[in-house]
């Protein structure tokens, strides 16, 4: 069994999966061809470049321009349901047992649906993954930074109305430069009465003092990314002091070039210094990258070594939004995967 084989058997999490961006490019291509959206002369190969990063792209607006295919096909229940059940059965083949998939519910408002039918459908598709392969999951609603605040309030609404039926927590997403933190304390507040999970997009495009402002004045309970929290040392240590989580997705940092490569990544650098650091994929099919390939490019690029890996896994259900009695068994499933990760060294 080679290395990447072992790192599936581990029992994993994922904190940070968009749904949008984590589409099989089969289903995609062939949802695409049924809805008319492309030639039917195009081949899957051809398709793929189309929604898949071949290479890094140099801004996060044409990293953004690869979702268009799957926004489109993300418009009927049907589509919503199977595409929710293939990403629990995509994680069960990479070895995850609980992810949290996050979602824009009013991206997918284009035709007839009403958010609530939209929410319930990934609901609906992610439950019957769990029922079939008991992979766990919790939904997080994002809300768009560019859609401005009242779209953000009727995200946390509806956020909260869905609370006891799957939806964990909600998010802030999008470009972070143009629209600061400051404007949606309001929106974020409430969440946090609603006692709703609260996780921010924050320091992934430049500006490293969202991090802090984001927990500070959004309540975000973790941070999507911060990669750019070197450029502070007040802010690595705000990190390390409060143990604010970051949802880390190396790759996809590659790909908008967050980062020059992969070797340049300061995710080890922040787990060695005591940061609460998680591994996520961010976008599964955009960066055509699994969770344990992630796991692998950390072990091949940065030396990342079995006891590290562990401490990833354990930060993920530390910081997991779902329930003290999961994050237990979760911890049992990893401590029996012991054997298998020791032999990763
Ligand atoms: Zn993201």
């Amino acid at each position: 069994m080679n290395r990447l084989d072992k790192i599936k058997k581990i029992p994993k999490v994922e904190l940070h999966c968009h749904l949008d961006g984590s589409i099989r490019v089969e289903t995609m291509f062939e949802l695409c061809k049924d809805q008319g959206l492309i030639s039917k002369n195009i081949s899957i190969k051809e398709f793929a470049t189309m929604v898949q990063l071949i290479e890094p792209c140099n801004s996060l607006k044409k990293y953004l321009e690869k979702f268009s295919y799957a926004i489109e096909v993300l418009q009927s229940k049907e589509n919503i349901k199977r595409i929710a059940f293939e990403l629990i059965e995509d994680a069960s083949i990479d070895g995850v047992m609980y992810i949290e998939i996050r979602f824009a519910p009013l991206n997918h408002t284009a035709r007839d649906l009403t958010e609530d039918e939209i929410i319930e459908a990934v609901i609906t598709g992610a439950e019957e993954g769990k029922q079939k392969y008991n992979v766990s999951y919790g939904i997080i609603l994002c809300a768009m930074r560019h859609e401005g605040i009242e779209r953000s309030r009727k995200v946390i609404e509806l956020a909260a109305k869905h609370k006891s039926f799957g939806v964990v927590g909600v998010d802030l997403a999008g470009n972070e430069q143009d629209y600061g933190p400051e404007l949606f304390i309001d929106a974020f507040v409430e969440a946090e009465k609603k006692g709703l999970h609260i996780t921010v997009h924050a320091g992934e495009t430049g500006n490293e003092e969202n991090i802090v402002k984001s927990v500070k004045l959004l309540k975000a309970r973790r941070i999507g990314h911060g990669i750019h929290a070197y450029k502070n040392p007040e802010v690595i240590k705000f990190l390390i002091d409060n143990q604010i989580p970051l949802e880390m997705c190396p790759t996809s940092n590659v790909d908008t070039n967050a980062v020059d490569n992969y070797k340049s990544h300061p995710i080890l650098d922040y787990l060695r210094k005591g940061i609460k650091v998680t591994l996520s994929t961010d976008n599964r099919t955009v960066s055509r990258v699994t969770l344990s390939e992630e796991y692998n490019m950390l072990m091949e690029q940065l030396n990342l070594n079995a006891n590290e890996m562990q401490k990833l896994i354990e930060n993920g259900i530390d910081v997991a939004f779902c329930s003290e009695e999961l994050k237990k068994q979760l911890r049992e499933q990893v401590f029996k995967a012991k054997n298998i990760m020791s032999e990763l060294n």
